[in-house]
């Protein structure tokens, strides 16, 4: 039997050069990325989507390499993995993880998929325009038949779904799902209609009016910095979509979208995105430079960015201090609105046709639809063209309200034309974790709430960067929250803390 003669030190300096070429590969797409959504120009966006494909493919190339296999086999023998530094484990891991994956697409499968997903993104804007589900149809089937070869290919878990779950957030499943998503469903539903049925409406009519764009941004530039976000370390633009992108550890930059006639558009955009950022900026810095250098999964993506829009930012102590403010921003604007009454006002609960629209209670039954369709599709063989009728069907039992048409409903939105089924789990997801999250913070932080009804962000995101965001992707996502609260993943959290706070606001 031959051993490898070359020494560990030399086999980890190639995988750690390897690994870091496709860090920077990354980097180089997310600038490509981020310019593509904030103002390249559009008869430059063709061959800049060429460019992007040679850059994604030749990553791609690498991190599928023979190469690369063998520096994984050799790193992660059960001689070498132990001797290895913390750091250098789990790199191991998520490269194996990766090229387990990865290896098992042909080339040629997977650049035909990256180019059909592409045309469909496109497509799709213009079919949800035109109102024209059957004309999407014949994407949806590709797409998803693409995705049930991938997951033939990448080997089946407990079910055909389960597989795509695990792409998004590591270790999930549908049986876990189904019972964190039942129970929220058993609490949140009897609530919601309470709400609609008894509620004491609050009063949303000063959120309209017209709001000076540029004061918008300065509003939007000055709670960033509250929350700590570092504008030496990113930049606040904007695009259609907000969205944050983390390039590096010193440049995590977001979006925002400002309407002139809704005050809380851009507002809680910014500060959701922000979260987002706040988690890219705080990483440990020993993890610069590392594919180890990012947010654990979606999951927990989503928790920080909504626990900072949300439990914070539509919270009453948080308007206690910063109302004030906003009036100083919009003179004249809302000289007759109380804290209280804008507290209640932007926590308005209305079941609609919208996902990114919906209110923080009704958003996790939208994406309790999604789930459910999407369970269909891949463990019930349900088939693209019947989603209208199933859609519209499941609308109807959780919100009771029918779309009136495709646009608001199945053609909404953009995820399954870009392939990504398995993904809206996060969010809800998101907003479980950081309930639970929020609940250690409020009984570890003496007087956390009094600290921001006077401002003072900076003591959580203190904590939050000690609890969650120096960990980047050191820990997973289920030893995260077990090392935040000592627990796993729980609904009764959130459930809890979404009773308490809309039986109040309802004076239910
Ligand atoms: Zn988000």
């Amino acid at each position: 039997m031959t051993e490898s003669k070359t020494p560990v030190t030399e086999t980890l300096k190639r995988f750690r050069e390897l690994t870091g070429l496709i860090k920077q590969y990354g980097e180089i797409l997310g600038v490509a990325y981020w310019d593509m959504r904030t103002g390249a120009p559009r008869k430059g966006i063709p061959l800049r989507s060429e460019a992007v494909g040679a850059l994604s493919a030749e990553s791609f190339r690498i991190s599928t390499s023979d190469e690369m296999g063998e520096l994984i086999d050799r790193l992660s023998s059960s001689a070498t993995l132990p001797t290895l530094s913390r750091i250098d484990r789990r790199l191991v891991e998520e490269s194996k993880k990766d090229y387990d994956r990865n290896r098992k697409l042909p080339p040629e499968l997977y650049r035909e998929y990256v180019v059909l997903t592409s045309q469909a993104e496109s497509a799709w804007e213009e079919l949800k325009e035109n109102n024209d589900f059957p004309g999407f149809v014949p994407y949806l089937e590709k797409i998803i038949d693409f995705n049930r070869r991938f997951i033939e290919l990448w080997g089946a878990k407990a079910t055909p779904y389960d597989t795509l779950l695990d792409l998004y957030e590591p270790g999930l499943t549908t049986t876990e799902l189904d019972r964190l998503f039942g129970e929220l469903r058993g609490r949140l539903v009897p609530l919601v209609i309470a709400i609609a049925k008894d509620g004491n409406r609050p009063d949303t009519s000063f959120l309209e009016g017209t709001y000076d764009k540029e004061t918008q941004k300065a509003f939007s530039k000055f709670i960033l910095k509250e929350m700590g976000y570092d504008f030496e370390a990113g930049r606040l633009d904007e695009s259609v979509h907000p969205f944050m992108t983390g390039l590096n550890l010193g440049d995590a930059r977001i979006t925002t979208r400002y309407l002139p006639h809704d005050l809380t558009s851009a507002l809680f955009g910014t500060i959701h995105e922000g979260g987002h950022a706040l988690y890219e900026q705080n990483i440990d810095p020993e993890l610069a430079g590392t594919l180890l250098c990012s947010g654990t999964s979606m999951g927990i993506h989503e928790s920080q960015s909504r626990l900072w829009e949300n439990m914070v930012g539509r919270g009453r102590a948080f308007w206690q201090h910063y109302f004030p403010e906003l009036k100083k921003h919009f003179p004249g604007k809302l000289d007759n609105v109380s804290a209280e009454a804008f507290y209640r006002g932007v926590n308005l609960v209305e079941p609609g046709f919208i996902r990114i629209d919906a209110d923080e209670l009704t958003y996790n039954l939208h994406i309790m639809i999604r789930y459910e369709i999407e369970k269909m599709l891949f463990n019930e063989g349900l088939s693209a063209r019947d989603l209208p009728e199933v859609w519209n069907a499941k609308y109807m039992e959780a919100l009771s309200i029918e779309p009136p048409n495709d646009s608001v409903g199945v053609l909404q939105d953009t995820h399954w034309s870009g392939g990504a089924f398995g993904y809206f789990p996060s969010y809800s997801l998101g907003n479980m974790y950081g309930a639970q999250i929020m609940d250690v913070a409020n009984r570890k932080l003496p007087a956390l709430d009094d600290q921001i009804a006077a401002g003072q962000l900076h003591p959580l995101k203190e904590w939050l960067t000690e609890q969650v965001y120096r960990h980047g992707k050191l820990l997973q996502p289920a030893e995260i929250i077990q090392s935040v609260s000592g627990q796993e993943l729980k609904s009764s959290y959130l459930c809890d803390y979404l009773e308490t706070k809309y039986k109040d606001i309802y004076h239910l």
